[in-house]
């Protein structure tokens, strides 16, 4: 079915009766010209709220859990009300009340433990897309559309990595042509969970916060789409975050790879992890605002046409922390402290945001989110810590008053003098730059500098390359 399209909706398109009308409608405008499926995020701000109700079944506060339920019951109740005609009512109430319960059941569990296992944290929050997917696909339904809402527990299959999942490519297209392509050839369409998963032996797993575009991604991609539309609530990716950039503007088209780069680098535009699934089958993407339908968004491709060298857009975070770590003399191997830094860090589970070294690779540094510098500095003193303790390796320095800027764009690649000018501008604003990497690809230029320069040099750096 290659005229198949994915669409998928984020927590505000979906974060009311009346954005849920919306984005029933956008679904029912396309399903008449194709086949279309589903995939749907929590409605806003009920992911937070689940994973804080198992906070506090842990600690045993009764009086916030049931706060928390009640909320997360009225929240749909109060949807259903303005959404669905009342003849429905009743019946999606019980519907509501059967997956609420769920939720009940495993706190009620967390809270005997006094812990919340992992695997438990996921089903739980795994039943705010359960809710959202049931109410969007009975509002199709009302409008007389043949819907049906999936627990992608039931599709998509993971690995047991309980928090961050990922996702086995070949057994979920088995059962997406076990469970959704049956559903498709008789005309109905899929409104799938987003965010969640199950390992091969049904556990249940999610696939990281604001997974659901991943969910998209691999959904439209065992498939065989022939687009995913990923509905946000703004216009498509801009060239810099308009908050801090006014001029900042939309892109028509971006490559996968920029889009990716700009995704890690901190641009909220896409989860980092969504374009993957699609490159190998070069499944194009738009990024669109549902609250304006109108607008083209940006296109999300393989490959640029010609005319669009230099940058592309540049993007910051504010929240990272500069590691440094130093051997205490040259008779101690950098690179193999290294080695063993970069490792420890990803048995950890803290993604490494950029890397510099010296020349002699003789002091480096890592550059990681501020959420994960605990477990970097605990990761790496267990790693290193013989040599820490014979003072082998000086001990580690951190630096939280730094932030990121990323430059991005295919066409830097053989662009002599970009580097040059970029670094211009950022001095020109008297901004001291700390570290710099660019890996051979060309595609990214990051820069470390003092965290209140960092708004600063992205104007700079935003004007220097004309991306306004
Ligand atoms: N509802 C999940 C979250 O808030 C997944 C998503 O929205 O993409 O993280
Ligand atoms: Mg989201």
């Amino acid at each position: 079915m290659n005229n198949l399209l994915a669409m998928k909706f984020g927590g505000t398109s979906v974060g009311s009766a009346a954005r849920m009308k919306a984005a029933g409608d956008l679904i029912a405008l396309e399903a008449a010209k194709r086949p279309v499926v589903a995939v749907v995020s929590a409605m806003s701000k009920i992911t937070d709220l689940l994973l804080d109700v198992a906070k506090h079944a842990e600690a045993d506060d009764q009086t916030a859990i049931d706060g928390g339920i009640e909320l997360l019951e009225a929240r749909h109740f109060e949807a259903v009300q303005e959404l669905l005609p009342a003849t429905e009512r009743l019946r999606v109430h019980e519907q509501i009340e059967e997956i609420t319960g769920d939720f009940r059941r495993i706190v009620s569990g967390m809270q005997m433990l006094g812990y919340r296992p992992p695997r438990a944290v996921d089903e739980a929050i795994a039943v705010g897309e359960r809710l959202s997917a049931l109410l969007v696909s009975e509002y199709l339904k009302s409008i007389g559309l043949a819907s049906e809402a999936v627990n992608a527990s039931e599709v998509i299959v993971t690995d047991a990595v309980f928090g961050n999942a990922s996702p086995m490519l070949r057994e979920t297209r088995e059962k997406a042509e076990a469970k959704l392509r049956p559903l498709l050839d008789r005309g109905v369409i899929p409104v799938v969970t987003g965010f969640n998963g199950a390992t091969a032996d049904g556990r249940p797993t999610t696939l990281g916060r604001g997974g659901s575009d991943f969910s998209a991604a691999i959904v439209a991609a065992v498939l065989d789409a022939a687009e995913l539309w990923i509905w946000t609530d703004v216009d498509g990716i801009m060239t810099a975050d308009p908050r801090l950039v006014p001029g900042a503007k939309i892109l028509d088209e971006i490559t996968y790879s920029e889009a990716a780069e700009l995704a890690y680098a901190g641009a909220k535009v896409l989860h980092p992890r969504t374009l993957a699934p699609l490159v190998e089958k070069k499944i194009p993407v738009w990024s669109k605002n549902s609250f304006a339908p109108e607008k083209p968004g940006t296109r999300i491709v393989p490959a640029l046409g010609a005319g669009n060298g230099g940058a592309r857009a540049v993007t910051s975070m504010a929240n990272v922390a500069l590691v440094s770590l130093e051997p205490a003399n040259t008779g101690v191997g950098g690179v193999h402290v290294m080695a063993r830094a970069i490792d420890a860090l990803d048995s950890a589970g803290v993604e490494l945001l950029a890397l510099s070294s010296s020349s002699y690779r003789q002091s480096f540094c890592l550059l990681i989110r501020k959420e994960d510098l605990e477990a970097a500095t605990q990761a790496i003193e267990t790693a290193l810590a013989l040599e820490l303790a014979h003072g082998y390796v000086h001990g580690i320095e951190v630096d939280q008053n730094v932030g990121l800027l990323a430059v991005v764009g295919e066409g830097m690649r053989g662009f002599s003098g970009l580097a040059g000018r970029i670094f211009t501008a950022i001095s020109r604003e008297k901004v001291n730059i700390i570290a710099i990497a660019q890996g051979s690809s060309e595609l990214t230029i990051s820069i470390v500098v003092r965290r209140d320069g960092l708004e600063k040099a992205v104007r700079a750096v935003h004007a220097e390359c004309h991306l306004a």
